[in-house]
């Protein structure tokens, strides 16, 4: 009896104790007026910012509303957050708080980039960029060849943002040895990441 008691005591305690709470992940619709205000309108003029849903202040700036719709970004960045947490963990929230912040440009077009760096860490100018992690809340991401998030860079931003918010600079040579930051563990969650979001066809 004393066991069962104990037992459903403890329960109660994890359920109110505010650790647990914080944890839950981005599934709240307390600003479900506006999200559902915030949509993509066809008929206005581009780019277009819109919120989005189930993150604090996140939002994407868009250049059709085909790129991207608000519910296949919001998706997309929980699992980027799913494979984060089951990499490096997340104790002290500071990815979830970075992702609730940030924000995505889609460029119909790429970039030419004087001097950039291949994911093993080649130096290589004049490059095609696809992607860019401007500051710790602002990315810009090429749309991608097919009309999918899995096919742009967006996971690969959002660990340069991540190691920006911890490490005060993105790593801009990956998996090079000029810059340190990112490692071969990053490379994989982004794999996963985009595995995870084809099986969603997003
Ligand atoms: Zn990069």
């Amino acid at each position: 009896m004393y066991k069962k008691i104990i037992f459903i005591i403890s329960i109660m305690i994890c359920v109110s104790c505010p650790g647990h709470q914080r944890s839950s992940t981005f599934l709240s619709n307390q600003r479900l007026k506006i999200y559902k205000t915030s949509t993509c309108d066809s008929e206005k003029p581009f780019p277009q910012m819109i919120i989005i849903p189930f993150f604090e202040s996140a939002s994407q700036v868009v250049p059709s509303c085909k790129i991207y719709p608000k519910h296949k970004t919001a998706l997309a960045m929980m699992v980027f957050y799913h494979h984060w947490l089951k990499w490096f963990g997340d104790e002290d929230l500071s990815v979830k708080n970075a992702l609730e912040g940030v924000m995505i440009e889609w460029s119909m077009e790429k970039k030419t980039f004087k001097v950039a760096y291949n994911l093993k860490g080649k130096k290589i100018k004049n490059a095609t960029i696809i992607g860019l992690t401007r500051t710790s809340s602002l990315i810009w991401v090429w749309r991608g060849p097919f009309n999918r998030i899995s096919d742009t860079s967006l996971m690969h931003e959002l660990v340069h943002v991540m190691l920006r918010v911890k490490n005060g600079h993105g790593d801009r040579d990956h998996e090079g040895e000029k810059y340190s930051g990112w490692t071969i563990e990053h490379s994989a969650l982004i794999y996963e990441a985009k595995e995870m979001l084809r099986s969603f066809d997003i």
